[in-house]
């Protein structure tokens, strides 16, 4: 199933199953409305189904603790930023407020002069877990999204501490939906394509990544307690470069779909406002 948040005609956030039209021709993309958060327990289709078209999608989960990125997961990416492929999984945070939704505008601030995409596969925990081996790593897996880990580089090196470069708001799009039906090694097969303005500019696949989904899962719930809905950014292949406001970014992950967040300048400016 693909698992989306959506809200339509000014109505409260609600989730929905998402069905692909065969043809597209005949029949328009649907999203059939779900009782209740899937996360959290059992639900039920209300029976209201809208066009994809006439709805907007939300990030699909809000984590409710944390965002666990890793760096440097390929080797390919280590290698153009000159660093070394880490022996253990390079862990850090993003905090829950930097997640926004497809087609929300990624925030360049004033602050940095070298934003970066990063496309990724992200990983949406299902259960409450710690100290998970490796080879039950599927029975807590929700499903698989899309996510870009935008990035201030400069503030990045300069700060040695990578919270304030990952963690600012607009800084963690994640969507379009969670695909609930993938298994871990169809997982591990994917190919990752982030565009700027429909140039290509990363093409890796997830059978690359150093330390594959399992593993990550195994290694971040022994020193972390992992909650329903929490998120794992797995890494990002090479290719990874700036984008400036005006720009529109996509990171497509086949199997999955496509994330686009448009680039804009400036500070979040509803200083105040707080969208669901
Ligand atoms: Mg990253």
């Amino acid at each position: 199933m693909r698992i989306a948040r959506y809200t339509v005609e000014g109505k409260d956030p609600a989730f929905g199953i998402v069905e692909l039209a065969v043809d597209a021709d005949e029949h328009p993309d649907t999203i059939a409305a779900i009782t209740g958060d899937p996360l959290v327990g059992p639900v039920k289709y209300t029976g209201e189904r809208h066009p994809l078209d006439d709805v907007r999608l939300l990030a699909p989960v809000i984590p409710r603790s944390k965002i666990v990125g890793i760096g440097r997961n390929y080797a390919a990416h280590a290698s153009e930023l000159g660093n070394e492929v880490p022996t253990t999984p390079l862990t850090f945070l993003k905090p829950n407020t930097s997640v926004i939704g497809p087609d929300e505008p990624i925030f360049k601030p004033a602050e940095t002069d070298d934003l970066q995409f990063e496309g990724e596969l992200a990983v949406v925990i299902g259960r409450i877990c710690h100290q998970v081996p490796a080879d039950r790593a599927a029975e807590v897996i929700f499903g698989f999204t899309i996510g870009n880990d935008v990035t201030a580089r400069d503030l990045q090196h300069s700060d040695g501490q990578w919270t304030r470069a990952k963690g600012w708001d607009s800084f963690c799009p994640l969507g379009p939906w969670i695909v609930s039906h993938l298994e871990l090694a169809e997982a591990g097969q994917l190919h990752i394509t982030t565009t700027l303005d429909g140039a290509v500019h990363q093409q890796g696949v997830t059978s690359d990544m150093i330390h594959p989904v399992a593993e990550l899962i195994s290694f971040i719930s022994n020193f972390t307690t992992l909650l329903p809905g929490d998120v794992i950014l797995t890494g990002t292949p090479a290719g990874v470069g700036p984008m400036l406001p005006g720009q529109k970014v996509s990171v497509e992950i086949e199997g999955i779909g496509t994330l686009t967040n448009p680039v804009v300048d400036g500070a979040v400016d509803d200083a105040f406002g707080a969208e669901g």
